[in-house]
């Protein structure tokens, strides 16, 4: 009888070792494959692949980031602005997701990569590391690494997303740089709809084509109007020919703005003003079809066109 119960107890022993060791074993082989899983290699791309296409740029943003990425393509009548605008962004992060880009016109059916919130993406170089990122956009580092949390050794990446940031002026290509540049000068006198562009029209009142010596912002009467840079005032009058009441700031780097059809002056001749400073109220003044403000950029006396200087 005590044999019997010696013999079970031994044999129950084994068993229990032999599950063990199984056990064990299978457990080594589950965590090789989820090892082998988790470290799966994302494709890699080269920064040449990335900017020429979109959609593989968002393949590759969609491996890495918890952003969604789309592919709009360009549809008749659509600008940059009218783009960013349905998305809820500014056109920074059109520009920003868009290396491609060599200027602000799109054409139709181009494909342009739209993130669902604002951003830009950030081309990694040897010298970067999350917290130098984070600086060089004012961003937390952790913002940055929860957005791009897929990404797990920086060096070996061609792009990273900084959310809700333009994009830094000296990581686009040169072209853009210099549009960048320009619009650094300016700021908008005021928010508002493009009536006139500039350039070559039919005068709304004499019927006659004429050059249009600046731009038309359509807005109501009354609405305040800032100084697009640093300046003096030259001009502040209620009789200023066609313009009919007007202010003229000079820049004193070549560049003079002029702000026609006011209503209302809020500055005199020989004051100071600092960009975005109010200067007047908007209205219909002079030779005016409705309520806008006329907004002219002149370098060294030539008339230039002020969107160039205006996002
Ligand atoms: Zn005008």
């Amino acid at each position: 009888m005590k044999n019997i119960i010696i013999r079970w107890i031994i044999i129950l022993l084994c068993l229990a070792v032999a599950c063990f060791i199984v056990q064990a074993k299978v457990n080594s082989i589950v965590r090789k494959n989820l090892n082998s899983v988790v470290k799966v290699e994302f494709p890699r791309y080269s920064k040449e692949e990335l900017i020429k296409d979109s959609e593989t740029r968002m393949k590759y943003l969609l491996t890495r980031t918890n952003v969604k990425f789309k592919i709009h393509k360009v549809k008749m009548k659509e600008n940059l602005w009218l783009i960013a605008k349905k998305h809820g962004y500014s056109v920074h992060t059109v520009i920003g997701c868009n290396p491609q880009m060599k200027t602000y016109h799109v054409n139709v059916n181009d494909n342009l990569l739209l993130p669902e919130t604002g951003g830009c993406l950030h081309p990694v170089s040897p010298r970067d590391t999350w917290a130098t990122i984070a600086e060089k956009y004012d961003i937390e580092e952790q913002t940055l690494k929860d957005t791009n949390c897929r990404v797990y050794d920086l060096s070996k990446e061609v792009y990273i997303f900084i959310p809700g940031k333009k994009p830094a002026v000296d990581t686009l290509n040169e072209s853009m740089q210099e549009k960048y540049a320009l619009r650094d000068l300016f700021r908008s006198p005021l928010a508002g709809r493009l009536s006139s562009t500039f350039g070559t029209r039919r005068h709304p009142i004499t019927g006659k084509v004429s050059k249009h010596g600046g731009i038309d912002i359509a807005v109501k009467t009354g609405t305040l109007v800032a100084a697009a840079a640093d300046g003096v005032v030259t001009v502040a009058s209620t009789n200023v020919g066609h313009y009919g009441t007007a202010v003229f700031i000079d820049h004193r780097n070549g560049y003079v703005t002029h702000y026609g059809h006011l209503s209302k002056i809020l500055v005199r001749v020989g004051q100071k003003v600092k960009m975005g400073q109010i200067i007047a109220r908007s209205g219909s003044t002079g030779r005016s079809t409705g309520p806008h403000l006329h907004f002219t950029v002149k370098k060294n006396g030539v008339g230039v066109d002020p969107l160039k200087f205006l996002w």
